[in-house]
């Protein structure tokens, strides 16, 4: 393993100090420099490192004036430039449209980072460097690749390539990519080149385009379609849904009035080896020490492991299938028992590991023995129904024993949410262990709705599947003197989704006892399937019609999800009203609101403390 410093440079101090004259790359974020692995500027930072380039950081530059972009002076190969790990509209407004008054990835938890913060950024660096090469990167770039519907201005966006001035925009986990560009511009190889990295998009003159235009490129509806046209969003939505496969993924172009974007197909996944050797670099966990003020998302990380990532869930409401795809790459065994016994040496380390997982905790070292040779299948969606698909958590439950087992640690949790089709379908003993062990009080699971329509058009199980994990995990609570709680997640407002449909979900949640203060309202983020309902009112997969809950009656839906909440009540009598329901309302455990108005604070009373009991 190369040299790495304990922090990558932020300055030309620590610059200085290392001996260095110029940086290869210069990477700029919205975050705080935390250097931990959930932090994408300290993993890219520490993987160009390692493959023997040097690194320095700005972080949440001042993007009015130029002093924060010219500190590091001038990179030798090219600027990496990110919003940081969330995309800055999400980040920066609440999903109501309200703008927040903090930013956890900031010091003191004080917002630093411009709206749109990869085109803000881009375009300074631009200007005052126009000869270096800028490769934008992260969460933000990646998910905004094609036009996209922007929620936050409501209307369809070019691609992000087509609005900032970079050269090459890496898509999904980047370690693959930023390396080997970094390699191929040190040997001499112009930005302008690189056209054929997997996992990257780039933009070609329309001219070029027309005289040159390669063969067997999938050719999206273009922009200009897009932005008028419903049902070419919906189909182009489509078509580069189906190509985010890394085995069968092909190269894709979208026409914009002034570039075509093409995409390369999908980088190909990290073995174990090469995921392990990632996370073994030498990140010291904590956030740069010239910070005098806490970064508040450092703290529920910083203890947490990554032990997979993908997610072959593929809820049409996450776009994690357009990043990381379904495909999962799990570590081995004992690089996380590495990076956990690291952990025991820190004096901060109070004896609890946070999470292990990935963006969903149990599919460590699941596999479809197709993935490898065939990809995931185009048109069918991975679930335990599928004779191929490994569904056994043996090698879950072996490394979390053996977790246990480090000497300094008293408890491991596991902090992500688990897919409870697979934990039934699994017969190595993993509930009852995470039950016993693992789970501190409440165990998150996300069934998000109860009726068909719905659950089918999220691409979750069913309610019956729902019914049947909550059973299994009541038996496995009989006879327990400290026993744990489900707490499930259920959504309001996503397409598809009628004021029928969300009172059958709030007669669910009363009869069932699963009523919770913490409500998800959808928001329409980019490059999600369930976006593409949102801005289109389509399937983009049968172009049928989805009925889209939008204003007033979207705020109906959230309302019955909380209605316990008197604040709520008009919002819900309106609701019941509309769906023909007033026979819910009454004084009684069988109705959702109190009869009287005066009745309702004391409904509210009396309900918390019966729940207080239970
Ligand atoms: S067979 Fe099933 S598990 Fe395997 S890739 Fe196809 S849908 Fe996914």
């Amino acid at each position: 393993m190369t040299y790495q410093p304990g922090f990558l440079p932020l300055s030309k101090i620590e610059r200085n100090k290392l001996g260095i004259r110029q940086f290869d790359i210069i990477l700029v974020t919205g975050d705080a420099y935390v250097d931990h692995p959930s932090f994408g500027t300290a993993l890219i930072g520490r993987i160009l490192w390692d493959a023997g380039f040097t690194v320095g950081i700005i972080s949440q530059p001042d993007w009015i004036t130029a002093a924060d972009f010219t500190v590091l002076g001038k990179p030798r190969l090219f600027f990496g430039i990110s919003s940081g790990n969330v995309d800055s509209l999400v980040n920066n407004f609440t999903p109501n449209l309200k703008r927040r008054s903090d930013d956890v990835y900031s010091p003191g938890g004080i917002p630093k980072r411009p709206d749109r913060a990869t085109i803000v950024y881009t375009n300074r660096v631009h200007e005052l460097f126009p000869d270096t090469p800028i490769v934008i990167g992260g969460i933000e770039a990646s998910l905004r690749r094609f036009a996209h519907y922007d929620y936050w201005q409501d209307r369809v966006r070019q691609s992000i390539l087509a609005d900032a001035p970079a050269d090459l925009l890496i898509f999904g986990m980047g370690e693959r990519q930023v390396v080997e560009i970094a390699r191929r511009l040190a040997c001499g190889e112009t930005i302008s080149s690189l056209r054929d990295v997997r996992g990257t998009v780039f933009g070609m003159e329309i001219a070029e385009w027309r005289s040159k235009r390669p063969e067997g490129i999938i050719e999206l509806p273009g922009f200009t379609e897009v932005a008028l046209d419903k049902i070419s969003y919906a189909r182009a939505f489509a078509l580069h849904y189906y190509e985010q496969d890394t085995v069968r993924g092909r190269t894709i172009a979208q026409s914009h009035p002034k570039t075509v974007v093409i995409q390369n197909p999908p980088a190909l996944p990290l073995s174990t080896e090469e995921l392990d050797h990632i996370y073994d670099l030498p990140y010291s966990r904590r956030a740069h020490p010239s910070y005098t003020e806490r970064v508040p998302a450092l703290e529920s990380v910083q203890f947490s492991v990554t032990s997979h990532r993908g997610c072959f869930g593929a809820c049409s409401f996450c776009a994690l299938t357009h990043h990381q795809g379904r495909i999962i790459q799990s570590r081995s065994t004992e690089s996380i028992i590495r990076e956990v016994t690291r952990m025991t040496r820190m004096p901060e380390f109070k004896g609890i590991v946070q999470d292990v997982g990935g963006p969903t905790a149990n599919m460590y070292c699941l596999s479809c023995s197709l993935w490898e040779k065939y990809g995931v299948c185009r048109d069918k969606h991975c679930s335990p129904l599928c004779k191929t698909l490994k569904t056994s958590h043996s090698d879950q439950v072996e490394l979390l024993k053996k977790l246990r087992e480090i000497p300094g640690v008293k408890k491991v949790f596991i902090g992500s949410g688990i897919r409870y089709d697979l934990a039934l379908a699994d017969d190595s003993g993993y509930l009852e262990m995470i039950g016993y062990h693992h789970v501190s009080g409440h165990l998150k699971v996300a069934p998000e709705h109860v009726t068909k329509k719905v659950t089918e058009i999220m691409n979750k199980p069913g309610r019956e599947v729902f019914n049947r994990f909550c059973e299994r995990f009541e038996t496995l609570q009989q006879g327990k003197k400290r026993r744990q709680y489900l707490l499930p997640y259920f959504m309001s407002g996503h397409p598809g989704c009628s004021i029928t449909d969300m009172i059958e979900l709030a007669i669910y949640i009363r009869d069932h006892q699963l009523y919770t203060e913490q409500v998800q309202d959808f928001t329409p983020t980019p490059m999600s399937v369930s976006t593409c309902m949102y801005c289109t009112g389509l399937n983009p997969f049968t172009l049928e019609p989805v009925h889209v809950p939008k204003g007033i009656e979207k705020k109906i839906q959230r309302a019955l999800m909380q209605y316990r909440d008197p604040r709520n009540r008009q919002l819900i009598i309106e609701g019941l009203k509309a769906a023909g329901r007033m026979d819910l309302i009454g004084n009684g455990r069988k109705f959702l609101i109190p009869a009287d108005d005066r009745d309702t604070n004391q409904y509210v009373l009396k309900h918390h403390k019966n729940e207080k009991r239970k």
